[in-house]
């Protein structure tokens, strides 16, 4: 249940494997981590409570950490360009590194669908009535997806700019992707988004010359919540700038660059 904007307890989440049309009901967590990706898990997940969640994504940040898995946490809202960011980056940057990726929405398999046809290994988690994804659906669709030592594990979030950035999931790093369709007040608008953020991509830039956004108001917002908060202008359609991406993401398997607590003690 989202403790923020009141959305349903009752709802069902659903765990899915791309490709395979039956689904099966389940009143209980799968009990194992399993290599069967030829079947369709569907699991009916309970509440859980905002401090049991922290508590859980600590738990599964250093478990992932521990098996030098980097976990990215990209939300935005609909239609900013994540999947798509995801589906490019597989094919230009999958064979550096073991990408995985859980994907969530309320509906559909249609985007673990397009990152396994992309080349990588996904998991689709339905959330139903819900707005975000929680540790307790990120940990049992990674049972599911058993993402390989030292990979890349990519969170494609519910999209929307407000209850995903109250969820801690177990990420290494919380990215926030803005379009420039979407207007560039957006950072004032959802400031908490913002405000986690360690990364602002912003996606679409070829289409600048016919919209009306200002790359400079938008830093300008981010950094007003977020000083530090880097700014990355992109367009997945034509590339540009893709190269800042990948080097960051290059970062995130250095220990003396990224800092975090988990890599200090594997270095
Ligand atoms: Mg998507």
């Amino acid at each position: 249940m989202c403790v923020t904007c009141g959305c349903g307890d009752d709802n069902g989440v659903r765990v899915a494997t791309p490709g395979h049309a039956h689904d099966h009901q389940s009143g209980h967590p799968h009990p194992h981590a399993h290599h069967d990706h030829g079947a369709t898990e569907t699991i009916v997940l309970g509440e859980r409570v905002l401090a049991r969640n922290d508590l859980l994504a600590a738990g599964t940040r250093s478990r992932l950490a521990a098996r030098g898995i980097d976990v990215v946490n990209l939300m935005s809202s609909p239609g900013s360009g994540k999947t798509s960011l995801l589906e490019r980056t597989i094919s230009e940057a999958g064979d550096l590194r073991t990408i995985c990726v859980v994907e969530g929405d309320q509906e559909t398999t249609a985007d673990a669908e397009r990152i396994a046809r992309a080349g990588a290994r996904a998991v689709q988690v339905n959330t139903g009535a819900g707005c975000h994804l929680d540790a307790d659906m990120v940990d049992r669709a990674l049972a599911t997806l058993d993402p390989p030592d030292g990979s890349l594990l990519f969170v494609e979030n519910v999209g929307n700019l407000v209850c995903p950035a109250l969820f801690d999931i177990g990420e290494t790093r919380k990215v926030v992707v803005i379009s420039v369709t979407e207007g560039d007040d957006k950072p004032l608008k959802y400031p908490h988004m913002f405000a986690v953020a360690d990364l602002v991509v912003v996606n679409k830039t070829d289409l600048l010359p016919y919209v009306d956004f200002d790359l400079g108001a938008l830093e300008k917002a981010a950094r007003s919540l977020n000083p530090r908060v880097r700014v990355m202008p992109l367009s997945v359609r034509d590339g540009s700038n893709l190269d800042h991406w990948y080097a960051w993401l290059a970062d995130l398997a250095r220990p003396t660059r990224t800092g975090t607590q988990e890599k200090v003690g594997r270095a």
